[in-house]
């Protein structure tokens, strides 16, 4: 079990998931439950069950785009979105997340970008990507399309991320110092 998980989660939300009654509701709003392994209801489930080992080796925390759906709609004001979101977070932290996975790969892909250009830069974001995944040839075809329509621009890459490290490497020194 991820303990650290424990804490954060009962910060991050206002009202604590223990509160749900189980009315579904924030999963009959979400555009992405049908794509998830646990619904946005069985990850509040989880959670008020203080069973946290399915929430972060899930494929549902990935899957969530945080549209905030789930959190408008519930009548509890459990904020399930922030639920998901630091789930991930903490997924993340503590390794439970395949690193196989695609969604973790591009996960990763794009903290790498940010750390070296300050904001997302699609084509080294591709070329990060497919190094980890080693899925080369998945949408080849994509990729040329977009070269031809100049999205994927070779030479035009974004400046200023010294600034977004010296900020990064801050954080990770006050976040080392905490622990
Ligand atoms: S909408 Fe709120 S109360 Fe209903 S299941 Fe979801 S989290 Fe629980
Ligand atoms: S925030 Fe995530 S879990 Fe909530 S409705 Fe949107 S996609 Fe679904």
């Amino acid at each position: 079990m991820a303990q650290s998980a424990v804490p954060a989660l009962a910060n991050l939300s206002t009202v604590p998931p223990c509160v749900c009654f189980q009315c579904n509701r924030c999963t009959a709003g979400c555009p992405l439950a049908s794509a998830m392994d646990l619904t946005p209801a069985q990850v509040v489930h989880h959670l008020m069950l203080g069973e946290w080992e399915p929430v972060l080796k899930s494929e549902a925390i990935w899957a969530c785009v945080h549209c905030e759906t789930c959190t408008a709609r519930c009548p509890q004001e459990v904020d399930v979105s922030k639920l998901f979101h630091m789930a991930r977070v903490e997924a993340w932290r503590s390794g439970k997340v395949s690193p196989d996975q695609a969604i973790a790969a591009y996960f990763a892909s794009f903290l790498e970008n940010l750390y070296l250009y300050g904001r997302s830069a699609e084509l080294p974001l591709t070329i990060i990507c497919k190094l980890k995944t080693e899925n080369y040839f998945q949408d080849f075809m994509l990729g040329l399309r977009l070269i031809a329509r100049g999205r994927l621009n070779f030479f035009s890459l974004p400046h200023g991320g010294s600034a977004y490290r010296r900020l990064y490497d801050r954080v990770r020194q006050k976040e080392e110092a905490q622990v």
